[in-house]
């Protein structure tokens, strides 16, 4: 296929891939797509061949190739050799494991415990192959509230070409979340803690993308400020890959037979992961529903229930802090596509998003996006209930995001001949706290404490051989060196992001 990308928004300008990738956001504030996924459906028979003897690489040789096609299959091999290859901490990147009556399929073994490798240790080589051939170097900025900063910061240190900073909210992270980020190795990374919480970081990083004096000050140097932020399909491309690789390890298994359906549940706060699903559908893979899961935050179950998406709602803090999101900026994607590519529709329901906070999609299109997706939520206590029945009666260890997935999963409908694949997307061993708490382990001490206490009864249960102890990095915290101090304030940033340029790039 000849995937070129456009807006969201509009069909005019027409960009390649590794274009999409270098810019992130479309001109007009809409999201790259291509009107290619359903058009040339990925061979599942030839998938699976190469899978058994090529393993995850092989699987994302054959994803990557067809969705970002301006790439040689040389690059692309390269860049998944590099993100892939030893850097997981299983043989399968993304294992698939039995639990129940269904299949809990593991992404959270890469360097730093979250889901978030996945398409984080490949977007950094996408983007700096695209970069090649221009003058320009890459200066990515990131607010995060933990997860995402740590992916990034792993991915991108030491990328020739490209540097990365990263800005977390003082107090506003898990003691083990900080220590991952301000103990970062490489050169070409920064890291700061900003006074106030993440939305005063996420502000400041948008205003410094606006900031045009100090855009034309970096320009003149060639120095092209990204984002690493889920909108980009270099980000969204890597994760349509461990579908189709699920399906292929449950078909080597012999656990499905080639053509079966399956179903998938997501944990969802930005639409991303789940959007990712719904690509690997369009490009051919036997999906029977697609179960968006969401925490208190339940804005997407609202939508998909009534067609009415609002954001004007309280917002919850919950032990499930990478799905507190209000606005789930993938969704853009899927109205596009369900609504045969009408670029105006989409507008005009981004447009009511900015200035009302809400937007109501016509009955028609509900009903369309309603045959591919379920839904269902869980507050907290019910997370908490299912990290404990998770481990009583299955002996496995699941983190609050990957909790509420499986609460979910359990409120929706099993169809007979459609086995089910929950999505696991953090360790719990990056939220030892509240998987402590969920389980009644009373803890005195910090964060590592909890560790050890999880890790012993871990140990006394007889647990899953994949996943006996914390992740050596997650340990390894507690004797490794702070090498970021720095406290800022917001209206700091952009200072602190000129000074560095200087020195990373
Ligand atoms: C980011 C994240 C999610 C949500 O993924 P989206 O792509 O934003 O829907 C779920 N769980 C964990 C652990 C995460 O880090």
């Amino acid at each position: 296929m000849t995937a070129t990308y456009h807006s969201t928004r509009s069909r005019e300008g027409t960009v390649s891939a590794k274009r999409a990738i270098l810019e992130g956001l479309a001109g007009d504030g809409g999201l790259y797509v291509t009107d290619e996924l359903n058009k040339h459906p990925l061979n599942l028979e030839a998938l699976v061949e190469a899978r058994r003897s090529g393993g995850y690489l092989a699987t994302a040789q054959m994803v990557l190739e067809a969705l970002l096609d301006d790439y040689s299959p040389d690059e692309i091999g390269a860049c998944v050799r590099e993100a892939y290859q030893d850097t997981f901490a299983s043989p399968e990147v993304t294992p698939v494991v039995g639990v129940g009556n269904s299949w809990i399929l593991e992404l959270f073994r890469g360097p730093t415990s979250a889901f978030k490798d996945v398409a984080l240790q490949m977007l950094p080589r996408l983007m700096s192959r695209a970069a090649e051939n221009t003058h320009e170097r890459i200066l990515v900025l990131t607010a995060t509230s933990g997860d995402t900063g740590k992916a990034a910061l792993d991915g991108f240190a030491d990328v020739k070409g490209v540097g990365i900073c990263v800005f977390y909210p003082e107090g506003g992270t898990s003691q083990i979340q900080r220590l991952q980020m301000v103990t970062q190795k490489g050169r070409n990374v920064a890291v700061a803690a900003v006074r106030g919480n993440f939305d005063d970081a996420q502000s400041a990083v948008k205003r410094i993308f606006g900031d045009v004096p100090l855009r034309k000050r970096l320009t003149s140097r060639d120095i092209l400020l990204s984002s690493a932020n889920s909108i980009n399909i270099g980000r969204l491309a890597p994760q349509v890959v461990y579908y189709f690789d699920a399906y292929a390890q449950l078909v080597i298994q012999g656990a499905i037979q080639p053509g079966d359906q399956l179903d998938f549940c997501v944990p969802t706060g930005n639409f991303g992961d789940v959007l990712a699903g719904y690509y690997a559908q369009r490009m051919g893979l036997k999906v029977h529903k697609l179960i968006v899961a969401s925490n208190a935050n339940k804005v997407l179950t609202e939508f998909l229930t009534t067609g009415v998406y609002d954001r004007n709602r309280p917002f919850f803090r919950t032990i499930s802090p990478s799905m507190d999101i209000l606005v789930s900026s993938n969704l853009e994607r899927l109205l596009y596509y369900e609504s045969g590519g009408d670029c105006e529709l989409v507008r005009f329901c981004m447009d009511a998003l900015g200035a009302e906070g809400r937007y109501e999609v016509p009955p028609a299109l509900l009903e369309r996006i309603r045959k591919s997706f379920a839904c269902g939520s869980a507050h907290d206590d019910q997370a908490r209930t299912a990290i404990r029945t998770l481990f009583e009666e299955h002996n496995y260890l699941a983190d609050p995001h990957t909790a509420v997935a499986w609460h979910v999963s359990e409120q929706v409908e099993h169809q007979d001949g459609v086995a089910r694949v929950v999505l696991a997307t953090a360790s719990p061993y990056k939220f030892c706290r509240d998987v402590c708490e969920a389980l009644e382990l009373k803890v005195a001490g910090d964060d590592f404490a909890c560790m050890r206490a999880l890790e012993a009864a871990q140990a006394k249960t007889g647990a899953p051989a994949s996943a006996p102890k914390a992740p050596k990095a997650l340990a390894a915290l507690e004797n490794t060196p702070v090498r970021f101090n720095e406290v800022l304030e917001a209206s700091d940033m952009a200072a602190y992001v000129e000074r560095k340029s200087g020195e990373i790039l």
